[in-house]
């Protein structure tokens, strides 16, 4: 059985599924695991309910490197109400977590979006926050025993939020008298803060155990930071029996995903793919792909240059082989599980990516692309598919492909030159060619290797003529298929026109 079919059978009938990132900064790939996640238990589950829960009152920790100076004097304050870096959105919440609410759309993701700085002023948090205050010592007694700390004197189960200098968690609380939390900050304001409100909120391990009560959360996956032994988790389990009397949901533990290379993706250090960069580069179904055929206890080492390529082509293959019901169940669950809006009626045939990194950069045009290259083996159907895909290999190329695999065809003959020999494999070459009753890979690959050997010159040294010829450089793409993907006149004419020099 798939994972995510495992998962949804351990979870009562529509289940309510919640995922929750705080939107500090750009939301990447790492995160996407886990809303991706919720998402695949929400659609084995069938009825179930996926909650996206964006901590928009947690404050700003520090000034990130991707933050300038200016940023200093919003730390600590919440990031709903810290303006944005680039001026054209709500709030500092709002400018990180759009793009990714238009990436999980486009992702295919169902799931309702709750603001926790809305929660709190909504006063979904109240009832939560008197029953915390109330059990103070049997909190601090939990949390204590659980992670081996000793709490400061003047710990209390809610940071009220400064009427003055607008902070988090600089004030010490002098007294609860019911709604109002009575507090100092070190800023020197006295003030009071409305439990009913958004005046203050609940520290994270209070808030997360308060928030499954509040919501009844059914099933939640959570990053193996918060699973570690005496983390968010233990003690939030805790706390959802001891002081709310109710159970905890099921967890989903989920690994880091690493950038090959660099480290696990973070936000906070900028090792990191965003989630917009994912589908900037393959279609949805492919990020979906990725993270369906890996169980979320494994690791994930992705590479955004050539390996990209190969999980390309291994989603095409399952897709191909889907139809043809060559999988096996689990397997049949990832492809399903892949799909954005339910599976296509007819096989979607595709121009495999890694043929695409060399046309597009042959072809400027799409349409003359397909005019002269794809279209004969591709039906009127496929031609927007075939732009979607063009798309995402140019920002592929431009953002993250390997300096080997670009080139550009010269439209005029670059400056080079060739010697005899050279000169009488061109001539032997394009009589060959015109011969040829149909032309392939494999055809045009084996012509040179035969025109070499009667020619009498290195085979090493018959390939850099032609990459010389058309790319002005000595290495190129591999060579039968590059050039028969190159517009059969243009090839003629740059061999005429070599000989004429
Ligand atoms: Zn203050």
């Amino acid at each position: 059985m798939h994972w995510a079919d495992v998962e949804s059978s351990d979870l009562p009938p529509e289940p309510l599924i919640a995922t929750g990132i705080t939107p500090s900064g750009p939301i990447h790939l790492g995160s996407l695991r886990e809303i991706l996640t919720g998402d695949a238990i929400r659609r084995a589950s069938e009825s179930g309910e996926l909650l996206y829960i964006a901590d928009t009152i947690d404050p700003l920790r520090r000034v990130y490197p991707f933050l300038n100076d200016s940023y200093e004097k919003y730390v600590r304050m919440p990031l709903s109400s810290i303006p944005c870096p680039c001026g054209s959105h709500e709030s500092y919440a709002d400018h990180y977590l759009e793009p990714f609410l238009e990436t999980m759309d486009s992702l295919g993701i169902d799931c309702s979006v709750r603001y926790t700085h809305k929660m709190y002023a909504e006063g979904l948090y109240e009832d939560a926050v008197r029953k915390l205050i109330e059990s103070k010592d049997k909190v601090v007694q939990v949390l204590t025993e659980l992670t081996g700390r000793t709490l400061e004197g003047s710990w209390y189960p809610y940071n009220p939020r400064c009427s003055s200098c607008g902070l988090l968690g600089t004030a010490d609380v002098i007294s609860f008298e019911d709604p109002f939390v009575h507090y100092r900050c070190s800023c020197g304001n006295e003030g009071m803060a409305d439990i009913r409100t958004d005046d203050g909120k609940l520290p994270w391990r209070c808030d997360w155990p308060a928030r499954w009560w509040i919501l009844g959360v059914d099933c939640e996956p959570l990053g193996k930071d918060h699973a570690a032994s005496g983390g968010s988790w233990d003690t939030g389990i805790k706390i959802i029996k001891d002081i709310f009397g109710t159970s905890p949901p099921h967890p989903i533990v989920y690994e880091w995903i690493q950038l090959k290379g660099k480290g696990v993706m973070s936000s906070s250090t900028g090792v990191a793919i965003k989630g917009e960069d994912m589908i900037a580069m393959v279609e949805p179904e492919v990020v979906r792909f990725l993270l369906m055929k890996t169980k979320p206890q494994s690791h994930i080492d992705f590479d955004p240059g050539l390996p990209l390529l190969d999980l390309v082509e291994e989603y095409d293959q399952t897709e191909m082989r889907y139809y043809d019901g060559e999988l096996e169940d689990d397997q049949k669950r990832v492809y399903e599980l892949s799909q954005i809006d339910g599976i296509p009626e007819y096989p979607p045939r595709r121009v495999p990516y890694r043929h695409l990194v060399n046309l597009v950069q042959i072809y400027e045009d799409v349409d003359d692309m397909w005019e002269i290259s794809v279209g004969d083996e591709y039906g009127p159907d496929d031609y927007e598919r075939l732009n979607k895909r063009v798309e995402k290999v140019r920002y592929w190329i431009d953002n993250y492909a390997p300096g080997f695999v670009k080139f550009s065809i010269k439209r005029e003959m670059p400056e080079v030159s060739f010697d005899e020999d050279e000169i009488s494999f061109i001539e032997k070459y394009l009589s060959s060619i015109k011969d040829l009753d149909g032309w392939s890979d494999d055809i045009l690959h084996s012509l040179v290797h035969s025109t070499a050997e009667e020619v009498g010159i290195q085979k090493g040294k018959a390939f850099g003529i032609f990459y010389r010829m058309i790319l002005g450089q000595k290495r190129g793409p591999k060579l039968g298929r590059f050039l028969m993907q190159l517009d059969r006149r243009f090839l003629l004419q740059r061999m005429k026109e070599t000989l004429e020099k």
